[in-house]
């Protein structure tokens, strides 16, 4: 098998006991990314000298003796919303080309402390808000399954650099789905792990009590590692939780083992009725919810009566979240500055700036995030939305009194072609339907990939209690264990594609 097949935990196994070098693994991915990432463009930069100068290190020390950790010598893509010092990092807007961040996100630190060459930085929806990566300022991604359908979003970029095989690894960031539903997408594992389990500082921040880093990977125990690589207390960040992060890697592995016999499942009884679900998808969830049971676990149906006001709720608390941290890219702090022309006043310097720099979703948003928030409507419309929030969370706390994990498809649809949801912005919207509840909570939620519908790749949501991130990692593994091939293996071959 070929390097850029291998999972991230075999290259690890590799590196460590001396059959490959980590520059050889750099490599392997730094030559896939030159061969196809002209077509599916999942990132933005690449740091070929950086990566490759960070494998040499690692190689180094595994020559002193040096321990290594383990994922040590793995490289890894990260989402361009996550800033890395001396690499620039842009939120996909043309607010912040340019940018070089003067400092590391605290994620990022702990990839570069763990070992771990980064390949370069992936492309996003413009400060991660969608769910197709079409609304970058810097050109679409292609999804590697079907180069004319998107590869879903925010983080389209790190699906489809890991679905191409570009990296075996990538961080992510989900506030509404934006790891979860693009994993779906495009076949590969994506984990939004419980809010505050990972730090958020220097996250370029979208809607703070929403936003969670989190792996981006091939198989559940690669997203596993990944996780516990970059999870724990941050005393750098207010909301980061100081207990010790939920051991995920032994959960995948115990997982894949294949026996859930006294695992509790709960299908959400307001999810599994095809509300609006493709066919295809609820077809292929279907087989994934027959498998789990045969695996042992009890499969029982839940009532989450208060989930179909997640959407609602979340596109009022997270557009009034971005409206007020999007103010700072105001000309004067970072990036873009238009008009400065010594005539014009300071408030016209910044609206035309921020006219010229902000796309249409992201001004579509601070609008209704600035009059939702507005006095005279906050009560009627954000504090609403707080209330439905609480409602939300006491329907997990109840479902979790009965079941250990609750299930769902990831998203209704599968990946969809270019152009088809950003004349409605409602259609765009639609796709975090099912992910947007364990936002709202905090709880968290990992998508598996769980079959196909038509060629295309669809994904199975499980949803764990707050700090059980082991039992969705346990529960993800046991599904991925009853595939054979695992479906995330088929790396689609790009180049023999059509545009
Ligand atoms: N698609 C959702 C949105 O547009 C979620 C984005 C995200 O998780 N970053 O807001």
């Amino acid at each position: 098998m070929s390097i850029v097949h291998t999972t991230a935990a075999e290259l690890a196994a590799s590196i460590a006991d001396g059959r490959l070098t980590s520059e050889e693994v750099t490599k392997a991915f730094l030559d896939r990314i030159a061969a196809v990432d002209g077509t599916v463009n999942a990132f933005l930069h690449v740091d070929a000298e950086g990566a490759l100068a960070a494998a040499r290190a690692v190689d180094a020390d595994r020559a002193s003796g040096k321990p290594l950790g383990p994922l040590a010598g793995v490289p890894v893509a990260v989402k361009d919303i996550v800033v890395t010092k001396g690499l620039p990092t842009t939120a996909g807007s043309k607010m912040l080309e340019g940018w070089v961040p003067p400092y590391d996100a605290t994620i990022v630190e702990r990839l570069k402390a763990a070992g771990m060459p980064i390949l370069g930085k992936t492309n996003l929806d413009e400060f991660a808000m969608g769910s197709s990566t079409e609304y970058s300022a810097f050109g679409v991604t292609r999804n590697p399954w079907d180069l004319k359908r998107t590869p879903g979003g925010s983080g389209g970029g790190s699906s489809a650099a890991v679905a191409a095989g570009m990296a075996p690894l990538a961080i992510g960031t989900d506030t509404g789905g934006s790891i979860r539903q693009p994993g779906a997408v495009t076949g590969t594992v994506g984990g939004k792990p419980t809010y505050g389990a990972n730090s958020r500082y220097g996250l370029i921040a979208f809607s703070s009590s929403l936003d969670t880093p989190g792996p981006v990977a091939r198989t559940m125990l690669d997203a596993a590692l990944l996780h516990e690589v970059i999870a724990g207390h941050d005393p750098k960040d207010s909301t980061s939780i100081p207990q010790d992060p939920s051991p995920v890697a032994a959960a995948a592995r115990a997982g894949l083992n294949g026996d859930l016999s006294g695992v509790r499942l709960g299908v959400v009884e307001q999810f599994s009725a095809g509300d609006g679900a493709e066919p295809g998808v609820v077809a292929a969830y279907q087989a994934g919810v027959e498998a789990l049971a045969k695996l042992g676990a009890d499969v029982v149906e839940v009532s989450c009566p208060n989930f179909e006001y997640a959407l609602p709720a979340y596109y009022l608390i997270a557009p009034s979240e971005c409206s007020s941290n999007l103010a700072r890219f105001d000309s004067v702090r970072y990036g873009l500055r238009i008009g400065d022309d010594g005539v014009r006043s300071l408030e016209e310097v910044m609206a035309a700036t921020r006219e010229a720099g902000f796309g249409p979703e992201v001004k579509r948003r601070i609008m209704l995030g600035t009059y939702a928030l507005s006095s005279g409507y906050v009560d009627q419309f954000y504090g609403q939305a707080q209330k439905v929030r609480t409602l939300i969370t006491r329907d997990f706390d109840n479902a979790f009194g009965q079941v250990d994990a609750l299930i769902s498809p990831t998203t209704p649809f599968t990946a969809f072609e270019f152009g088809s949801r950003t004349q409605d912005p409602y259609q765009m919207y639609l796709a975090d339907l099912y992910t947007i509840p364990a936002n709202l909570s905090g709880g968290p939620a990992v998508s598996v990939p769980v079959g196909l519908s038509d060629g295309l790749p669809v994904g199975l949501q499980v949803m764990a209690p707050t700090m059980r991130d082991d039992v969705a990692y346990r529960v993800g593994a046991a599904l991925e264990s009853t595939q054979d091939p695992r479906l995330s293996d088929q790396i689609p071959d790009v180049a023999d594609k059509e545009l």
